[in-house]
């Protein structure tokens, strides 16, 4: 799988960044009132991922083909070809090529079409989520970069981080820290708190069910907790994945043994899982990836995980928002 690279500052070109979302009033990914910034791409494909439009860089159609009247004018209006008629199918295709330019989506006439994804330059961003800063100042928030993988774009992330702390707002980034240790580096060195996601511990347990293997995530947590900065690990709780008895044992023994006597290390926040997101798999014409084993909640499970975590001294929050 390749993303394409940033899109390079030079002296004529905006420095670009790719975001599928800018959601305000966040309560859940930092302290306070936040706006979260999501970016697109990410190289992990963990099967209970609730945000399938943020994996790919590219720009991304939710179609709901229920609604669809096959009607044509899609096909008739987009410039380059993505929508095309095969038989009685209608496919959506080349996404590579699609410019964004929304004329599918305001086309429609019974809104079956949402072009999900823009390439944002630095001012925009940074327009949009200043619209909230009284909401920051008087509840001690501030704005979250999430994602897809904030690391794949670290020119963006680290100048857009910058200017928003030079402004005195507080910066929080989200990661799952499967990136080079260069741009974590970049990128986390210019954040007030960082939120890092923990799957799994055991490697292979790991590559079958994101894709990847943990090893580059698990460095680059050593080296940041050297850094001494603000931390919190996120541990998604997946029904059968990693709330077992010996995956949880193994994963709370990971974090007891790295985090020991590391003052950058604030806590543990446990998010239960729910089918909340399957949806959208459709929407964009994929197969939910992890139908096979994923089913039900995982409240109970990570009530549990969280009577571990706090059996070993490990300071732990049951996060009351669901992912999934
Ligand atoms: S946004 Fe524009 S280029 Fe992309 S699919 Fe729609 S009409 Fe085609
Ligand atoms: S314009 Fe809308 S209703 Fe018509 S074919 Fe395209 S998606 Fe379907």
């Amino acid at each position: 799988m390749k993303l394409s690279a940033e899109p390079c500052s030079t002296l004529t070109k905006p420095l670009t960044g790719s975001i599928f979302n800018i959601q305000r009033f966040s309560l859940h990914d930092g302290p306070g009132i936040r706006t979260v910034v999501f970016f697109k791409g990410c190289l992990m494909r963990c099967g209970w991922c609730a945000n399938p439009e943020g994996l790919r860089q590219e720009i991304d159609i939710f179609w709901r083909a229920d609604n669809c009247l096959h009607c044509g004018s899609c096909i008739d209006s987009c410039p380059n070809n993505i929508h095309q008629r095969h038989g009685e199918r209608h496919v959506i295709n080349r996404m590579a090529t699609c410019n964004g330019c929304l004329l599918c989506e305001e086309t429609c006439p019974v809104q079956a079409l949402k072009v999900v994804g823009k390439w944002m330059t630095l001012d925009a961003v940074h327009h949009e989520v200043l619209k909230d800063l009284p909401y920051y100042l008087t509840s001690g928030g501030g704005v979250t970069l999430s994602g897809g993988e904030v690391m794949l774009q670290p020119a963006f992330a680290r100048a857009l981080l910058q200017r928003l702390r030079l402004e005195g707002i507080h910066t929080t980034v989200e990661t799952a820290g499967f990136a080079s240790w260069a741009s974590v580096k970049q990128v986390c060195m210019a954040t007030d708190l960082i939120l890092y996601d923990l799957k799994l511990a055991d490697e292979g347990l790991h590559r079958r069910y994101t894709g990847v293997s943990n090893v580059r995530i698990l460095r680059n947590l050593e080296k940041l907790l050297t850094l001494n900065i603000p931390l919190r690990l996120r541990i998604p709780v997946i029904p059968g994945v990693n709330d077992t008895g010996e995956e949880m044992t193994n994963i709370l023994n990971l974090i007891a043994s790295m985090t020991a006597g590391k003052p950058g290390f604030q806590g543990i926040d446990l998010l239960p899982w729910h089918a909340f997101g399957v949806q959208k798999y459709s929407l964009l014409g994929l197969e939910h990836p992890a139908k096979e084993y994923l089913s039900g909640q995982s409240k109970k499970s990570s009530e549990i995980f969280l009577q571990a975590a706090s059996s070993k001294g490990l300071p732990v929050i049951l996060s009351d928002s669901l992912i999934g």
